[in-house]
């Protein structure tokens, strides 16, 4: 089956006084209708930036230098502003972490809800009402017809979040981007949010790219898993062979700070106990961007990229280790003693 979302080496940087920052490196992606596959990384490694490159809403000083980016087999990459404006909503569209930022605070529910349904479906009136009715339904808002009519101070934060995702899903778009959608909301309101998005997904078998630095959101919601470091994809692998054997280093290491709770595939789980930090996207990298901190570095890992190697049935890692020239290297080692 073709992908719904095939991504082939897609180059995003940032013009910074710094020097470019490559945000993200040559990254390729597949993406099935129906799943949803997260996109796993700290906070600096190129996740916001990759769905920011898909949408094409990359900051001012922000530009694809390379790649392509294929939906239900068009090429995105090459549409004019205008065309892009049509697909997001429509084809693909997004949600944030902060439905506050992206919630205009002087107009109702329904008069945002109305816009998306009238740009994306020609929908307006009663009908439009009646479906912007049924949207509030379908993501949990009680009292939904009522609430239509209210602005976005009016709702909770956890409330908020689901008008975004009904404002999203208004356009029936077939590709949901979901941006640390919970990150912003206390735990339990997150769950029932990610419940939510989760049944979504299902019932309408939309594809979606969830972004997040929680492994417990990763278990509970993806069918896939890409892990992101400094920029480049490092680790792809289905949900169930990712947690049974994290193949990179960084991903092993990633497990090995979680606290017992996100074990148990809690929520609202912290990525940040691995010791030293992402370096800056403005370094001329040379061999793996890991290296630095990477408990099994060696001299090739400091001067040679890693390659793509197999870890298991689909299940892809980049790290020298697993090179199976390497392997064969290390059971010589290993037979000499
Ligand atoms: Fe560690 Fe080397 Fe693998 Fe990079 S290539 S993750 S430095 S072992
Ligand atoms: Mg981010």
């Amino acid at each position: 089956n073709a992908p719904l979302l095939e991504v082939r080496g897609l180059t995003a940087e940032l013009d910074t006084p710094a020097g470019i920052a490559r945000a993200v490196d040559a990254l390729d992606l597949d993406l099935q209708a129906g799943e949803t596959l997260a996109l796993l990384g700290e906070s600096g490694c190129g996740k916001s930036m990759t769905a920011a490159a898909l949408m094409r809403l990359l900051p001012d000083v922000g530009y694809l230098a390379a790649g392509s980016v294929r939906l239900s087999g068009r090429e995105l990459t090459g549409l004019t502003e205008a065309q892009m404006r049509e697909a997001r909503g429509r084809d693909m569209a997004m949600i944030f972490q902060e439905p506050g930022t992206s919630l205009n605070p002087v107009l109702t529910v329904m008069q945002q809800i109305g816009e998306v349904l009238a740009v994306h479906r020609g929908l307006r009136g009663a009908p439009a009402r009646a479906r912007a009715r049924e949207l509030l339904e379908a993501v949990g808002i009680p009292d939904a017809a009522r609430r239509l009519d209210e602005y976005p101070f009016q709702f909770s934060g956890g409330m908020k979040q689901r008008v975004m995702i009904a404002m999203a899903l208004a356009g029936e778009p077939k590709l949901l981007i979901a941006d640390e959608p919970t990150t912003a909301l206390d735990v339990t309101i997150q769950a029932q949010v990610l419940d939510v998005l989760a049944a979504l997904q299902r019932d309408r078998e939309m594809s979606m790219l969830l972004i997040t630095h929680d492994l417990g959101v990763v278990a509970r919601m993806a069918h896939q898993v890409g892990v992101m470091y400094a920029g480049q994809l490092i680790e792809r692998a289905p949900r169930a062979a990712f947690f049974a054997h994290p193949a990179h280093p960084y991903s092993q290491l990633l497990f090995a700070a979680l606290p017992d709770t996100a074990r148990r595939g809690g929520v609202a789980t912290e990525l940040a106990t691995i010791p030293g930090s992402v370096p800056p996207l403005t370094t001329d990298f040379r061999g793996c961007r890991f290296a630095d901190r990477c408990p099994r570095a060696w001299a090739r890992c400091r001067e040679e990229l890693p390659a793509w190697h197999d870890a298991g049935e689909a299940h892809r890692v980049r790290c020298h280790l697993h090179d199976p020239a390497e392997a064969a290297r290390l059971v010589q080692l290993d037979g000499m003693d």
